[in-house]
């Protein structure tokens, strides 16, 4: 009954979860229909997502990642414990303006990770205690708010609130790999004029769903601390 009620409406899910679930399906139209656009058009060099990310990984001098295939479609990411560039069907072998701004990304974050870049070293180290935060924090606040245990509630939303620093932290990295990747497009010469624009424009919209879920992750934070804490 309790656990039940515990996610169903309530005047902060209306409050704060709902617009903040709107903008997040905002987001996740733009990026989608940005895409779309800008896969339709081709880059005037015909360089494809894969000769893109290896221009932009020959660019920063990393030498040991490989760039592959992946099915699927915006599945596009860079794996560090293999060294990986995975590539949807869409980006890998397409010589669009969309396939560029992507491959050129996630390149990015394979010279991140090759240059040691900061922000990525903080959030692999958090990353584990964020693990703990997304799995046991809501079950804790729900085992508080039963047994009526303040203190575990208190703990249960800390353990909850690692998830949102996670997020805030993932904000830099998806920022720094887009700035990398523009750089290298721009000062190669990989696309010029509107194209570039173009890939921009897709890159944008794509850390704007990073932005979107930290947004979301704040609000269902704010929801559970307004109504789990009030009764104080
Ligand atoms: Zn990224």
């Amino acid at each position: 009954m309790f656990i039940g009620g515990f996610y169903g409406m309530d005047i902060y899910f209306l409050m704060f979860v709902v617009p903040a679930l709107l903008f997040s399906i905002a987001m996740q139209i733009m990026v989608k229909g940005t895409y779309k656009k800008m896969s339709a058009i081709g880059n005037a060099r015909h360089l494809t997502g894969a000769q893109t990310a290896l221009r932009v990984l020959e660019f920063y001098g990393v030498r040991d990642v490989r760039v592959e295939r992946v099915s699927g479609r915006l599945s596009d990411h860079y794996d560090p414990r293999t060294k990986t560039i995975r590539l949807s069907d869409g980006v890998f072998g397409s010589a669009t303006i969309a396939a560029v701004g992507i491959a050129a990304h996630e390149a990015g974050h394979a010279a991140q990770h090759a240059n040691s870049y900061m922000p990525i070293k903080i959030r692999n180290a958090i990353l584990p205690v964020c693990n703990i935060g997304s799995s046991l924090g809501i079950p804790l606040v729900i085992l508080g708010y039963l047994m009526s245990f303040d203190f575990l509630i208190t703990v249960g939303l800390a353990l909850y609130a690692l998830i949102a620093l996670f997020q805030l932290v993932t904000l830099p990295v998806e920022f720094n790999a887009s700035r990398r990747a523009l750089h290298v497009i721009e000062s190669q010469g990989l696309l010029e004029g509107d194209a570039y624009r173009g890939a921009k424009k897709v890159l944008t919209a794509a850390a704007m769903t990073y932005v979107a879920a930290l947004v979301v992750s704040i609000a269902n934070l704010l929801r559970f601390m307004m109504r789990f804490q009030r009764r104080r």
